[in-house]
């Protein structure tokens, strides 16, 4: 298809990284996005001195933010890699340190474990070896059923386990009960129950442990405007404050967006809001199909302190009993006792937070709004804190700033279905080929990116999905 122009609606990660690609291969851009602020999830929140990251803390597979951003933004970049790249605390007292030096990895699981170097070694390489080839073969490209089924059954290939039970396939390596929580609990980046998770993702920790956990400075914002700078620079325009409201075909196949007053015309078109909601945009609605089972979402405190907190970057605090925390989320209730994810960039970052202050974030996984419309956030605020201030020592009084995003808010602010933080479920069914598609269902110069569509949610996959996205539309 001949494509000269191209609007995109949406500038978070997934938007920016299909502009990007876009700009790249010759094609003018225009970029609708309906805040007052590009980011999207990844959008940044400053109050009194103290600077938050309201999504994404996290970085993982940071050669995919090389490969859309080009060498020079990347390498401005300065990514500092986090040594290690998180602590996961138990109610005993231990902690399990995810290391990203292959030494000192081992070193922690023999601290576990000792005498069994060899069995971690032996997970870290069968998960390893499997990831690379899931990452270039499947996560990298928008299979049919057809080419899903040939990539996964051609010879050598086969890899029954990663189908089966992510616990089961960790118990197989390690003892401890806490080595296999510290393994585990990743599924609920992406919004997947661990009891529902299928055993390759144990790719999640293992990329962790490989590739490292990084960090900009000046937090994800950074990257953010890196991705903006870089779009401006190839003459990509971003219009903030321009919600799309309706999409039109034209006669000639074209597209034409309305924004308010604003009339975008273009080539071709790629979606990259939530693309659920977004089929209402279109003429007439688009027909939408059998809807996804949406994942488990968050709740996230941003807390202002005025002291500083002895906790490390990023830290998992693990409840007594895990796997009973994640049954109780399945059936949509809020657990007594929650896993908690604290990122604490005070610890790499002093330009965070006001001298002897700190920008802490508390996160905890909540069902979405269709599997628990209305939940007692306050309460869990409460545990949270006295969890916190078990390991830490008083913050309650020492909040300076305070601001909250649930659910709700990610419905109400971001257009997320059901207020899912991070989109339909990543289970078997929901993933390549059974995933929303990134092509319109009729129109050929219509594409969707973004934790919506396919490959799924984070960072790293949102920004595969503005490259794949482009793919389909150019090819
Ligand atoms: C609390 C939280 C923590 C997370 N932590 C991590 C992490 O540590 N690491 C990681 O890799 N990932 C993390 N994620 C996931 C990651 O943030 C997302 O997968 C990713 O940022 C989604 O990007 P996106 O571009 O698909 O969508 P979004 O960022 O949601 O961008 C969509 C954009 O479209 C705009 N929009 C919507 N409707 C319209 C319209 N009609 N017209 C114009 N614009 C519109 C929205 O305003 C928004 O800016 C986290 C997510 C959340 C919510």
């Amino acid at each position: 298809m001949s494509v000269r122009s191209a609007v995109v609606i949406g500038a978070g990660f997934a938007g920016l990284s299909a502009a990007l690609e876009l700009s790249r291969r010759g094609v003018a851009v225009r970029v609708l996005e309906a805040a007052d602020r590009p980011g999207g999830r990844a959008q940044q929140w400053n109050e009194r001195g103290y600077r938050f990251d309201l999504g994404p803390t996290l970085l993982v597979m940071t050669d995919l933010l090389r490969t859309a951003l080009g060498d020079a933004a990347f390498d401005a970049l300065a990514l500092e890699r986090l040594e290690p790249g998180y602590r996961v605390c138990f109610p005993d007292g231990a902690s399990f340190a995810m290391h990203s030096d292959i030494a000192l990895a081992l070193a922690e699981f023999a601290r576990f474990e000792p005498g069994r170097a060899s069995r971690a070694l032996r997970y870290l390489a069968d998960v390893h070896g499997a990831h690379v080839d899931a990452r270039a073969r499947i996560l990298e490209r928008d299979h049919t059923l057809a080419s899903f089924a040939r990539t996964i059954l051609s010879p050598g290939r086969i890899r029954p386990w990663i189908a089966g039970s992510l616990r089961a396939f960790t118990e197989r390596y390690f003892a401890d009960p806490r080595v296999v929580q510290a393994l585990t609990f990743q599924p609920l980046y992406l919004g997947t129950s661990p009891l529902r998770a299928p055993a390759m993702y144990a790719l999640l920790p293992v990329e962790e442990m490989v590739g490292g956990v990084w960090y900009a400075r000046g937090g994800t914002g950074a990257i953010v405007d890196a991705f903006v700078r870089e779009a401006q620079r190839r003459g990509v325009d971003v219009h903030l404050e321009t919600r799309a409201e309706r999409v039109e075909t034209r006669a000639d196949g074209g597209v034409r967006v309305l924004a308010g007053s604003g009339r975008f015309e273009a080539d071709a078109l790629v979606v990259a809001a939530d693309r659920e909601p977004s089929l209402a945009l279109f003429d007439g609605g688009t027909r939408r199909g059998r809807s996804p089972r949406y994942g488990h979402s968050a709740c996230v405190w941003y807390l202002g302190l005025d002291r500083p907190v002895a906790l490390d970057h990023h830290t998992v605090l693990l409840p007594n009993d895990p796997w009973g925390a994640y049954a109780h989320l399945d059936a949509g209730r809020l657990p007594d006792e929650s896993m908690l994810y604290l990122c604490n960039p005070s610890a790499t970052d002093p330009s965070v937070a006001p001298p002897g202050g700190s920008a802490l974030l508390v996160l905890a996984p909540v069902p979405n709004r269709a599997l628990a419309p209305q939940l007692d956030l306050d309460a869990l605020r409460e545990r949270a804190i006295a969890a916190i201030e078990a390991r830490v020592g008083p913050i309650r009084e020492h909040i300076v700033v305070e601001r909250r995003r649930g659910p709700q808010e990610f419905e109400r602010e971001l257009g997320l279905m059901h207020g899912a933080a991070f989109g339909p479920d990543h289970t078997l069914d929901q993933m390549g080929p059974f995933r929303p598609a990134i092509r319109h269902p009729h129109l050929r110069n219509v594409v969707f990116a973004g934790s919506g569509t396919r490959p799924g949610s984070g960072v790293p996959m949102v920004v595969i999905s503005g490259r794949l996205a482009v793919d389909a539309l150019l090819s």
